[in-house]
C-alpha cells in the first residue's frame, strides 16, 4: 500500500522537470497563484529527493553491513534468522518488493522455496515447487546465467502460474553459486545450489544490469551462508544423533585422548563406575576413573599402543563382569595415536547363566544317578537273597523304596522333557478335562506322605468346589513340584498344607510349609531357570536342579494362570500360590495366545 502511495506522489518526467529544473510555465510565476504552485512543485521535488537520499543511505548502510552476516550458522533457526536479514537487505539494495531463494532438491529434482521469503506468504511459498528445468528459475539454474525480465506477463520464458500467483511485473533471477577458492583466491570449484529471485522493482521502475550485478554479488554471499550453514547443521545434527545414541545405549563407552583427558564417558560407563551420569568431558582421566582395572586398561592401551580385549570385574558385593575392548584412534595422515576408545559390555548375566548351566548338568546327572544307584542296590540285594534272609515285610519295604525312586526318576525326566519343549519354543499343549480338585489334592498329599515321617501333609478343599477345567497331568506336575519343595526345604519336618479356595472366576491353591524360608534377595529370582538359593548350608545341602519353579510357572501360564511366592520368612516357612482360571480357553484368548 505504502508503495502505491509513494508512486502517486512520485513526480515523473511527464509531470515535471528534474530537480533543480524550471517550474512549469502555466501561469505567470509572479502571480500569487503561480508562486504557490511553483512552491508546491519544489516542495514535492525536495520531498522526493529526501526520500531517495534516505533510500540511498539505507542501501549504503545495508551494503556495508552485509559483511556482518555471521560466517558460522549452526542451527536451523539461526539460518532462518540470518537469511531473513539477508533477504531484507537484498530487497533494500535492489529496491525489490519480493525476494525469494529457491534451493535445488536433488531427491525430487525440484527448486523449492527456502524460507523466509520476503513479500510472499508462506502459503504462496508452499505452492512454488518448480521443476529444475522449468521457467526462468529452471533456465537460470541449468545455465548458471542471470536473467532480467521487465515484462513478466508477456515474457514467454516466465512461468505464468508464478507470475499470476505473485502478481509479478518484472524481476531478476540469478544463480546461487558456491565458489571454492584456493589460498591465492583462485577459483577451484563451482557448484549451483539454486537461484535467487527478486521481483517488482519499486517506484514502478525497471530492473537494470547494475541491479543484476549487485544481486549476483549478494547471491554469492547468500550461497556461501547457505552452504556453510547446511554443512554445519548436518554435522551438528549428526553429532547430536551420535551423542543421543551414545547416551542411550547400555554399552559403556569411554574415549580418552592421548594426554589422558576424557573426551566422552557415556551414562552406561558412568553407571558401571558408580559415578553420576554427566560432566566428564575435558576432565583428566585420573580425577574421574578411580577403578583400577578400567584405568589400567586405558593407560596400558595408550602406553603400549596395543588394542586389548579383556574381561574385567567391577564392584565387590554385587559384582559385575564386563567384556572390555579398546580401540586406538589414529590420525589418518601421520598414523599417530590420537585417542583410545574403550567399550564395556555387561556380560554378568551371560556368565551367571553359563555357570548355572554347568552346575545344572552336574546336578542333573547327580539327581539321575542317586535314584538309579538306590534302585540298583535294592534290586541286587533282593536278587542275591537266595536263602531268604529278609522277611516279607523287609522285602516289601525295599520294593516301596524302589517304587519311590522310580517315581522320582519319572518326575525328573518329565520335568526335563517339558523344559526342553519350553526352551525350544514349542508350547505346552493342554489336554483339558474337568478335574475333581478334592480327589487330586488328596492323592498328591497321599503320594508324598510315604516319603516322610517328619511331615504332616494335608489337603484342604471346600466341599462345594466345582471341578476345575485343567490339564490333570500338568496340574499334578505343578503341585508335585510345589509339595515336593515344601517337604524338601523343611528338613526338620512340620505341616505341609495344600489349600484350595474359590476365587470367583478362578481357583487358587496355596502350598504352605514350615521350613527354611527364602532369603529376601532371592525372592524375585527363584522362578528363573537354574536359580537356587545358595546362601546357607541347609539350602545348599538339599539336592535339586533349579528347574522346578521355572517349569511350574510355565505350566500355570499355559493354563492362562500364574504362580507366585505369597510369603516367606527365613526359618519359619513359605507359601507358594497358584491361581488357575475356571475357563482357561477364554483366559488364554484374552491374553492373546
Ligand atoms: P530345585 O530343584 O533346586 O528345588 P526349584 O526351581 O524347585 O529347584 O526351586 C528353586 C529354589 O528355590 C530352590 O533351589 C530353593 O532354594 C528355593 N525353594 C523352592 N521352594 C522352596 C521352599 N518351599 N522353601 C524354601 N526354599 C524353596
Amino acid at each position: 500500500m505504502s508503495d502505491d502511495r509513494n508512486r502517486d506522489e512520485q513526480p515523473t518526467a511527464e509531470q515535471g522537470p528534474p530537480p533543480g529544473g524550471a517550474a512549469p510555465d502555466v501561469e505567470s510565476p509572479d502571480s500569487p497563484k503561480g508562486l504557490r504552485r511553483e512552491l508546491e512543485h519544489y516542495r514535492a521535488v525536495v520531498e522526493e529527493m529526501t526520500r531517495r537520499i534516505r533510500t540511498l543511505e539505507d542501501e549504503l548502510e545495508a551494503a556495508s553491513t552485509m559483511a556482518e552476516v555471521p560466517s558460522v550458522v549452526v542451527t536451523r533457526p539461526e539460518l532462518r534468522n540470518t537469511l531473513g536479514r539477508l533477504v531484507k537487505k537484498v530487497a533494500m539494495i535492489i529496491q525489490a518488493e519480493k525476494v525469494l531463494l529457491l534451493l535445488h532438491q536433488p531427491e525430487t529434482g525440484k527448486l523449492s522455496v527456502l524460507p523466509p521469503a520476503l513479500g510472499i506468504t508462506e502459503e504462496q511459498a508452499n505452492h512454488l515447487d518448480i521443476a529444475a528445468e522449468d521457467g526462468i528459475s529452471g533456465w537460470v539454474f541449468q545455465n548458471r546465467e542471470s536473467v532480467i525480465f521487465n515484462d513478466a506477463l508477456n515474457d514467454p520464458r516466465s512461468s505464468k502460474d508464478v507470475v499470476s500467483l505473485l502478481a509479478i511485473r518484472n524481476g531478476i533471477c540469478v544463480p546461487l553459486v558456491i565458489k571454492q577458492r584456493d589460498e591465492e583466491e583462485r577459483l577451484v570449484d563451482e557448484r549451483v545450489i539454486g537461484v535467487m529471485n527478486v521481483y517488482n522493482k519499486r517506484f514502478d521502475e525497471d530492473f537494470g544490469t547494475e541491479d543484476m550485478r549487485l544481486l549476483e554479488m549478494l547471491a554469492e554471499q547468500a550461497a556461501a551462508v547457505i552452504s556453510n550453514a547446511q554443512l554445519y547443521i548436518q554435522l551438528t545434527e549428526e553429532k547430536e544423533e551420535l551423542q543421543d545414541a551414545f547416551e542411550s545405549i547400555n554399552v559403556g563407552v569411554i574415549v580418552v585422548n592421548k594426554s589422558g583427558v576424557i573426551r566422552l564417558l557415556n551414562p552406561a560407563a558412568a553407571n558401571m563406575l558408580d559415578l553420576p551420569e554427566n560432566g566428564y568431558h575435558g576432565r583428566p582421566m585420573e580425577d574421574v576413573i578411580t577403578d583400577g582395572p578400567v584405568r589400567d586398561l586405558l593407560e596400558q592401551t595408550l602406553e603400549t599402543g596395543q588394542e586389548r580385549a579383556v574381561e574385567i570385574s567391577i564392584g565387590e558385593e554385587d559384582e559385575h563382569i564386563y567384556q572390555a575392548q579398546t580401540t586406538l584412534m589414529t590420525r589418518e595422515d601421520t598414523n599417530e595415536v590420537e585417542s583410545v576408545v574403550a567399550i564395556f559390555n555387561d556380560i554378568t548375566e551371560i556368565r551367571r547363566v553359563e555357570k548355572m548351566k554347568t552346575a545344572f548338568v552336574s546336578t542333573v546327572s547327580h539327581e539321575l544317578r542317586t535314584p538309579l544307584t538306590s534302585i540298583k542296590g535294592f534290586i541286587s540285594t533282593l536278587l542275591e537273597d537266595d536263602e531268604g534272609m529278609y522277611d516279607e515285610e523287609t522285602r516289601r519295604e525295599f520294593l516301596i523304596i524302589i517304587n519311590e525312586e522310580c517315581d522320582r526318576l519319572t518326575r525328573l525326566i518329565s520335568d526335563l522333557l517339558n523344559i526342553s519343549r519350553i526352551e525350544s519354543g514349542r508350547g505346552l499343549d493342554l489336554n483339558l478335562s474337568d478335574v475333581d480338585l478334592s480327589q487330586l489334592l488328596s492323592r498328591i498329599a497321599a503320594n508324598h506322605q510315604p516319603y516322610t515321617k517328619k511331615h504332616q501333609i494335608e489337603a484342604i478343599v471346600p466341599e462345594d468346589l466345582e471341578p476345575l477345567r485343567a490339564d490333570a497331568d500338568k496340574l499334578t506336575q505343578i503341585l508335585d513340584n510345589l509339595v515336593g519343595n515344601a517337604v524338601k526345604y523343611s528338613p526338620n519336618g512340620g505341616k505341609v498344607q495344600i489349600i484350595a479356595s474359590d476365587q470367583g472366576d478362578s481357583v487358587r491353591i496355596d502350598v504352605t510349609d514350615e521350613g527354611l524360608g527364602i532369603p529376601e534377595r532371592h525372592r524375585d529370582r527363584i522362578f528363573q531357570r537354574f536359580h537356587q538359593v545358595d546362601d546357607d548350608i541347609d539350602h545348599r545341602s538339599i539336592g535339586g536342579t533349579g528347574i522346578g519353579l521355572y517349569l511350574v510357572q510355565h505350566l500355570a501360564q499355559a493354563h492362562g494362570g500364574r504362580v507366585w511366592l505369597e510369603s516367606s520368612e527365613v526359618g519359619e516357612g513359605s507359601t507358594f500360590s497358584v491361581e488357575l482360571p475356571k475357563d482357561p480357553e477364554a483366559a488364554l484368548e484374552q491374553r492373546g495366545d
